[in-house]
């Protein structure tokens, strides 16, 4: 990772500022908003709290196409194993132009495609919906036989009712 050395930090506070800390990148530097009441002590645990916050969040944004085909090789090796030969996608990316669609799969061409709007999503909801489409190789439609695929994921209730409220709060559709 590039991202080791400490970057260079301005702390700013605000008086309007009563209880939120946000931070943000730029260019070199990082700015890290803080009310003006913190101590001390808050500012160091809050710096050092908001850069960990970032990096993990540049660190997911960096997800690539590679990393996804790894990540589906191993949910197909832990949870579609018996169904090694058919769950293998040709390919698997991620895309930009989903409208209203997490992921999908095109069984007659073996290719799968995730929406970049989960990209920067916990990666447990990412392995969801990465495994709903594998399993869509296996059983194109939704019928017991599916769900009993996608159910051997534990936390694939949790992750359903994770995307639904992101789908309630941004008013986007949620099919898969
Ligand atoms: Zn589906």
């Amino acid at each position: 990772m590039a991202g080791t050395r400490k970057p260079v930090v301005e702390v700013r506070r605000s008086q309007r500022r009563r209880r939120t800390v946000s931070a943000y990148r730029d260019g070199e530097r990082v700015v890290v908003l803080i009310p003006d009441q913190f101590s001390r002590a808050e500012e160091t645990e809050w710096v050092d709290r908001m850069l960990a916050r970032l990096a993990a969040r540049e660190e997911r944004a960096c997800r690539s196409d590679a990393e996804l085909l790894g990540r589906a090789q191993r949910l197909i090796d832990r949870y579609l194993s018996e169904h090694g030969q058919t769950a293998v996608p040709a390919s698997v990316r991620w895309v930009t132009n989903q409208n209203g669609r997490w992921g999908s799969c095109t069984p007659a061409d073996r290719t799968i495609r995730i929406s970049h709007r989960i990209q920067e999503m916990p990666d447990w909801v990412i392995d969801y919906v990465l495994l709903h489409e594998l399993a869509h190789l296996v059983v194109p439609s939704h019928n017991a036989r599916f769900w009993e695929l996608v159910g051997r994921y534990p936390k694939a209730e949790r992750a359903r009712g994770y995307l639904e409220g992101v789908a309630a709060s941004t008013g986007l559709v949620l099919t898969d």
